[in-house]
């Protein structure tokens, strides 16, 4: 049983789609696996889950499968030679109309709307920032630009306006189809590409809900923050999402760089008072594509989003795409375990000011803080849904979280959770022989010794989502 609170996404992808490979990072770590739906068709993602779902077998972890869909991201289309090198200063048209593939004076748009989102005056970013060009005109379907920061650009890169404000709808009639496959492969988390409001996601929710009911099935949902749009409406987006990505990539080339680290500080803190998941994303060990170390920097940048209180960190071309998607595993890991290490745990000053008001969430905090204060060795939650869970885990305790439940939806969701370790177990309807059978299997994982006390939470009747209401602190026997 790994003692690192701190979770890991990491995207698969041609560099990981080795089963033997895939095992081994799970072994090293991987708690939830990313599918990109920005690439590969239904029946790839179908496979791609497939493999997971047996690999994770194979290593004896539950791993949770997370569907990030496309979104409207806004791209370029293709080039004759497949890319070109820009100059700066050279003109450069963006054309909605051109079928032809692009050359050194323009390219086509897979976003036919473009046109329209902009005009004279406005900064458009390609290639994550790394191309700038000035918009001098739109004429009908053609933006036409100057090039102020050159490179190569090619094929479907995508496209972001600076401050943000382009009108695409965060969710496209390709993410409708995706959510049906992934609901098909009853993805554990659905992550919303792009969207600017509350709005997207509860639409996102409605379909995921419709597909999911044909197999029983209601994924957790997380919100990509992304655009500009996006921060004034946070608190509204985290209402009604289960959780959200700090996806810094499109975001820091739409809000700048230099304003994404402090963002971050603010939504970790805001998911969690919320209790809502976040996990903080992108070129976290961009080095480890290539380089089978890390830099300083990007150690520090792990080791600070650690700080910061994220449930999980991502991996997105390190694993997707990189030389070296173990040895990123690896490091990462390591990187959590010991910022973990430095973390101030001041329990009761979390509490302050709050108050609560739900019966099963006034244990779960009586859990955490007798635990706390005895020294236990762990706590324990006897959990239907993983909610006392999840509240638990929205605090900084040095003890771990074991999640007891016997919905493996539930066990799957809970892989996300900071500090929380779920496990999977058949639980009697009978209190007494529930808590019992808890003991037996906390023994028998050796989480448990013989004289250990743990703090255990339980809900009366059993098996009903909601029902925690009772608190018992136990030495195994
Ligand atoms: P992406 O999202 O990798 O799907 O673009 C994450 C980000 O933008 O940071
Ligand atoms: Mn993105």
């Amino acid at each position: 049983m790994p003692q690192r609170a701190t979770k890991i996404v990491a995207t698969l992808g041609p560099a990981s789609s080795d089963p033997a490979l895939l095992e081994a990072m799970i072994r090293a770590g991987v708690n939830v696996v990313r599918l990109n739906f920005s690439h590969g068709t239904a029946q790839d993602h179908i496979d791609r889950a497939t493999l997971v779902r047996e690999a994770a077998q194979r290593a004896g972890r539950e791993v949770g499968i997370m569907a990030d869909l496309q979104g409207p991201k806004i791209r370029v289309g293709k080039f004759a030679a497949g890319k070109v090198m820009l100059e700066p200063g050279q003109p450069f048209v963006l054309d909605a109309s051109r079928t032809e593939p692009g050359d050194i004076d323009g390219v086509g748009l897979d976003y036919k709307e473009l046109p329209r989102d902009v005009r004279a005056g406005d900064t458009l970013l390609l290639n994550d920032g790394l191309i700038v060009m000035t918009v001098n005109k739109v004429v009908g379907p053609a933006v036409h630009t100057t090039v102020k920061l050159g490179g190569e650009l090619s094929n479907n890169k995508g496209i972001n306006k600076q401050g943000g404000g382009l009108t695409a709808p965060a969710l496209t009639a390709k993410d409708m189809e995706d959510i049906k496959t992934a609901m098909g492969l009853k993805a554990d988390y659905v992550a919303v590409s792009f969207p600017k409001n509350a709005t997207d996601m509860e639409l996102a929710r409605q379909l995921c809900n419709v597909a999911g009911e044909a197999v029983g099935h209601k994924p957790a949902l997380i919100a990509k923050i992304e655009r500009a749009e996006a921060i004034p409406e946070l608190a509204n987006i985290l209402r009604v999402s289960d959780g959200i990505m700090v996806a810094r990539g499109d975001l820091a080339v739409e809000v700048g760089n230099a304003s994404v680290p402090g963002l971050q500080k603010h939504m970790i803190k805001m998911a969690r008072e919320m209790d809502k998941v976040v996990i903080t994303a992108t070129q976290m060990m961009e080095s480890m594509i290539v380089n089978p170390v890390p830099t300083r920097a990007e150690v520090s940048d792990v080791a600070n989003a650690v700080l910061d209180g994220t449930d999980a960190v991502m991996l997105s071309a390190e694993t997707a795409a990189g030389k070296y998607p173990l040895e990123t595993v690896r490091e990462m890991a390591n990187i959590c375990q010991e910022a973990e290490k430095a973390e101030y745990a001041e329990l009761s000053a979390d509490f302050k000011g709050k108050t609560f008001k739900r019966i099963d969430q006034s244990i779960a905090m009586g859990a955490l803080f007798t635990a706390h204060h005895l020294g236990a060795k762990a706590i324990v939650a006897l959990t239907e849904s993983g909610s006392t869970a999840l509240w638990m885990s929205r605090h900084n305790v040095r003890m771990p979280i074991y999640a007891v439940t016997s919905s493996l939806t539930a066990q799957r969701k809970m892989t996300l959770y900071r500090n929380v370790r779920p496990l999977l177990m058949d639980t009697s309807a009978d209190r007494d022989t529930a808590l019992a059978d808890a003991e037996a299997y906390l023994k028998n994982k050796g989480i448990v010794q013989s004289g250990d006390v743990y703090a255990i939470t339980v809900g009366e009747p059993m098996g009903q989502p909601g029902g925690t209401n009772t608190l018992k602190i136990c030495r195994a026997a």
